[in-house]
């Protein structure tokens, strides 16, 4: 296993000073509830003209789930924001798959960037509906194998019990 620092914090991702930040996005890139409506609010406009262009020009279908890209980060703290569209949990179907997908996809983007430290939400878990401590599971596991050389891989859980079901994983 590669030697990767993984550090867990209970907070507000749109509050993280670290070069990229990942957005919990929809597929249509155009904005909605939890994560996503708290990073294109604090993060003002130019998020959403840049996601409407990736729109009109790379993804005119939305971003398929499991994979990422990556805008500038408005006005938050950080460089860049990673959107990546995790998978609605399904009891009829395993989709386990997909999910560790966002995080690789997500870490692959920002090597790309040249990003030092990235942080992440807990995908999926809010309005899609996966079951927190299986999230919490497919996020440290693919973040331990697929985080190598990043100084700082970063879970921002927003409450305390998110936080505690991480804080068993890691
Ligand atoms: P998804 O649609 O992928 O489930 P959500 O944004 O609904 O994404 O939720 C993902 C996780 O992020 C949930 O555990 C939710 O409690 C948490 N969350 C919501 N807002 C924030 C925030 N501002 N910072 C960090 N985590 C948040």
């Amino acid at each position: 296993m590669p030697n990767v620092n993984l550090t867990l914090v209970q907070g507000d991702i749109t509050e993280q000073a670290v070069d990229a930040v990942v957005n919990a996005a929809n597929s249509s890139l155009l904005g909605g509830g939890g994560v996503d409506g708290a990073i294109h609010r604090k993060g003002g406009p130019e998020i959403l003209a840049e996601c409407r262009s990736l729109r009109e020009s790379r993804y005119t279908e939305g971003l398929p789930t499991g994979e990422a890209v990556a805008t500038t980060a408005g006005l938050l703290q950080a460089r860049w924001v990673i959107h990546t569209v995790g998978p609605v949990w399904a009891k009829s179907e395993d989709r386990s798959e997909l999910l560790a997908s966002c995080y690789r996809q997500s870490l692959r983007v920002a090597r790309e960037l040249g990003a030092r430290t990235v942080a992440f939400p807990a995908v999926s878990t809010g309005i899609y509906g996966w079951p927190l401590d299986d999230g919490a599971r497919i996020a440290v596991a693919t973040a331990r194998s697929e985080g190598e050389g990043f100084e700082e891989v970063r879970f921002v859980l927003f409450d305390e019990r998110s936080y505690d079901v991480f804080a068993a994983e890691v």
